[in-house]
């Protein structure tokens, strides 16, 4: 299994498991992103992106085509942890994201944002991350978007391929 399936799977996992959160996040279970953190930028991982602290990664359980995440490497929960030096390099690396996707799809808009915590609908509560995906005139809107699994238009590859030559 590469290590973007491992993501995916590890992200279903997560979302499956939410109901029971509590019991979940207190369990010391291995962090995907951190597994992911270290990993080389490739289609078999599904990294675009590294700088020192900071990454980008196709979101394995995508809510459209081009969704990405933007990660600090450093597993924290939320943005108070960063240190201001990571804290810079997270956004520059949102905006590079931002930057990227404008360039690859010129969607009529995007969608930036985090979910914190799991009352907020993250995934993956425990290790910060943000979005960022285009949108489209006539998409349904985000947070309808963020409650249902779609079904995608376009494979990871093919969206890792396509970003990764506008980075
Ligand atoms: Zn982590």
């Amino acid at each position: 299994m590469s290590p973007l399936e491992r993501f995916s799977a590890a992200w279903r996992e997560d979302y499956v498991s939410a109901v029971s959160a509590k019991d979940h996040e207190s369990e010391d279970t291995e962090c995907v992103f951190c597994a992911l953190a270290n990993e080389p930028a490739n289609e078999s991982t599904g990294v675009l992106f590294r700088s020192d602290t900071s990454f980008i990664t196709l979101n394995a359980f995508p809510y459209g085509s081009g969704h990405l995440l933007v990660l600090p490497r450093r597993h924290v929960a939320t943005l108070q942890e960063l240190r201001e030096d990571e804290y810079t390099e997270f956004f520059w690396t949102m905006r590079k994201a931002v930057v990227a996707l404008e360039a690859t799809y010129q969607p009529d808009g995007m969608n930036v944002g985090f979910n914190l915590g799991h009352a907020a609908g993250a995934g993956i509560p425990k290790h910060l991350h943000g979005h960022v995906l285009p949108r489209w005139t006539g998409d349904t809107n985000f947070m309808t978007t963020i409650a249902e699994t779609r079904v995608l238009s376009e494979s990871l590859v093919a969206t890792w391929q396509k970003v990764h030559a506008h980075l």
